[in-house]
């Protein structure tokens, strides 16, 4: 017997099509086509019109999660004000409404990426469940005995512990490409391991302690050379620098929403449909059926399969209106914009702190990310002082634990910028670290 509530949703992009529009950009994100105007965005952003400390907020810590801007906040208010229901159930108004909207935040989430098909978008909470997903519902499906998955040293834990687990428990193999002292992978290295003929090959797009960006789509080229299927992790880079899933030519990328100034709880794994249509479900509840019995039941068609229970909507809808803003903006305007801050930031603490320890690639090969020492002085200290300014960056790990001890750190501070990051943010770091340097140095 089927059950009704559980109906399988109609196609996402005809529902799309149909349904709410997605939230419009921001005019001032439109209107310019030349160089970004950070200063003018960051009226935008209400957050950044705060104090820490009674000092204006610095916020350098978007590698964790960026801040949201109004386009974001209200169209997740208009939900819950205005639509808020379940989707894929309600035969009334205001349910088909938020079924709308819900699949025409996939929709734009899928044009960010240049997904073929709003279908191949799976909603996630986060990064951390899309990989989850991958390694438990494909891993455990093709993952055997003696089989070789390569990662690389620098990955993030969310890309490292959900493969440890998965080799564990069907007794295979993790090998991991090096890194250089700058931060750089060793692609001479990953050839000579590709000759283990690994089933899975999974990397970061972008570092985020570092800010290395990796040639993904050589890496994918090589990799499915070598018959290996390929996850990136797009977590540091959908933010930062423009992603074209269909160009990167790999068969699963994933990504949070709330570093690319969507909400906390929305993620995305993109795959292959294909792939997608050949793993068995993750979670199992009701959204995901199609037919239920006491004994047996018919799964729901991608990516509905993989969405179990009712799924965040309002964080759905604010991870699409953060996909339409970013494209209104030009992923190709936020790499310049940010790249600029980059090499302005690199050279003033060069400047500034000469015996300063700064890590990673040269600026050209590096997204929004500075990790630091001060000689002498914990990152936590320094973080502690740059807070008593108003300057909020991360210390310690960055829940990259293994990619620290290959560079024998303990720890590291961290300086990240998204798009609303100035010049004058750099400034009060640079204020910020004089006191450091007056109080310890
Ligand atoms: N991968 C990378 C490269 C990250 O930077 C992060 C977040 N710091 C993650 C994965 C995990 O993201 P989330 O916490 O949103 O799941």
């Amino acid at each position: 017997m089927a059950i009704a509530s559980d109906r399988p949703p109609t196609d996402g992009a005809a529902q799309a099509a149909a349904g709410t529009p997605a939230a419009p950009a921001s005019p001032s994100s439109t209107v310019d086509r030349g160089p970004l105007d950070a200063h003018a965005l960051r009226a935008e952003f209400p957050i950044l019109g705060t104090t820490a400390h009674g000092k204006p907020l610095v916020y350098l810590d978007s590698a964790a999660t960026s801040q949201k801007p109004l386009a974001v906040i209200e169209a997740m208010d208009t939900y819950y004000r205005e639509y808020n229901a379940n989707v894929h159930r309600g035969i009334y108004q205001i349910g088909e409404r938020a079924t709308a909207g819900y699949e025409a935040a996939r929709a734009s989430v899928a044009r960010f990426i240049n997904a073929p098909s709003p279908r191949e978008i799976v909603f996630t909470r986060n990064a951390t469940e899309a990989i989850n997903l991958v390694a438990a519902s494909w891993g455990r499906k093709n993952i055997g005995r003696g089989d070789a998955i390569i990662l690389t040293e620098m990955e993030h834990h969310a890309n490292l512990v959900p493969w440890q687990i998965l080799v564990q428990e069907r007794d295979a193999d993790l090998e991991f490409i090096p890194i250089t002292d700058d931060g750089i992978l060793r692609l001479d290295v990953f050839e000579v391991l590709l000759r283990l003929k690994p089933k899975l090959v999974a990397f970061t797009h972008v570092s985020n302690t570092l800010g290395t960006i990796n040639p993904v789509a050589e890496m994918t080229a090589l990799a499915h050379a070598a018959g290996a299927l390929v996850l990136v992790d797009g977590a540091q880079a959908v933010p930062h620098v423009p992603v074209d899933v269909a160009a990167i030519g790999a068969d699963f990328y994933v990504f949070s929403g709330h570093k690319m100034l969507g909400p906390t709880g929305s993620g995305a794994l993109w795959g292959r449909r294909e792939l997608l249509d050949a793993m068995p479900p993750y979670m199992a509840g009701g959204e995901m059926i199609r037919e239920v019995h006491l004994r047996r039941s018919e799964f729901n068609e991608v990516p509905w399969k993989f969405e179990a229970g009712t799924p965040d909507i309002a964080a759905a809808i604010g991870f699409g209106a953060a996909a339409e803003y970013l494209m209104a903006l030009g992923m190709g305007r936020v790499q310049a914009h940010e790249h600029e801050l980059i090499v302005y930031a690199m050279d003033a603490l060069r400047r500034e702190f000469p015996n300063l320890d700064l890590y990673g690639p040269p600026a050209d090969a590096r997204g929004g990310v500075i990790p630091f020492n001060v000689p002498g002085v914990h990152p936590h200290d320094v973080a502690q002082v740059l807070d008593r300014s108003g300057v909020a960056v991360r210390a310690g790990h960055h829940c990259t634990m293994p990619l620290h001890e290959r560079l024998d750190l303990v720890a590291t501070a961290r300086a990240s910028f998204n798009v609303y990051s100035t010049r004058e943010d750099v400034d009060q770091l640079i204020v910020g670290l004089r006191e450091v340097y007056r109080l310890f140095a």
